[in-house]
């Protein structure tokens, strides 16, 4: 959270003319129209938790139907669990296609933080306005989200990007 992944990703997906697939934006929006999947998620991201695995494979196979998608996608803030990355492999398995590239981008806690904050100022995001629930989705991020990195090392797939200093 905070390490500009939203940005980089609208970036690259301009660049190779393929869609954004963000599982954040995505509950966002059903939190906004106040669908099942929102009522349920909106409590869990209002901590800084982590949203269910079953709900967010749901969500990404669903997404997958869609015909934008048959040239590739962008995955933006998914995987963020093992059993989500293992998921993912079954469901491109049967569309005949696989990950190409896993992106992970480095920045420190405090940097996290001031950045997170500062977009608290302007996003409307409750979860970027208190600093609680912003350590507690990077301690999320540490305790789940950083081993899929490993995941996707075993098969050679992971760059890691430096998310500081200048471009
Ligand atoms: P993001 O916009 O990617 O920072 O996501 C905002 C929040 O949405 C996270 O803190 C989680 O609560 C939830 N979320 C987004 N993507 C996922 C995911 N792949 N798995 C579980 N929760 C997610």
């Amino acid at each position: 959270p905070g390490a500009g992944k939203g940005t980089q990703a609208q970036l690259i997906c301009k660049r190779y003319d393929i869609p954004q697939i963000s599982t954040g934006d995505m509950l966002r929006a059903a939190i906004r129209e106040g669908t099942e999947l929102g009522l349920k998620a909106k409590s869990v991201m209002e901590s800084g938790g982590l949203v269910s695995d079953d709900l967010i494979i749901g969500l990404v196979k669903e997404r997958l139907t869609q015909p934008d998608c048959v040239n590739g996608c962008l995955f933006d803030g998914f995987p963020r669990t093992k059993a989500q990355a293992e998921a993912l492999d079954k469901l491109l398995k049967l569309k005949n296609a696989e990950i190409g590239v896993f992106l992970a981008m480095q920045v420190s806690e405090e940097e996290l933080v001031k950045r997170l904050l500062n977009r608290g100022l302007t996003s409307g995001r409750s979860d970027d306005t208190n600093e609680m629930v912003i350590r507690s989705r990077i301690t999320e991020y540490n305790s789940k989200t950083s081993s899929v990195a490993d995941y996707y090392k075993q098969y050679n797939k992971v760059v890691m990007v430096p998310g500081e200093g200048c471009i």
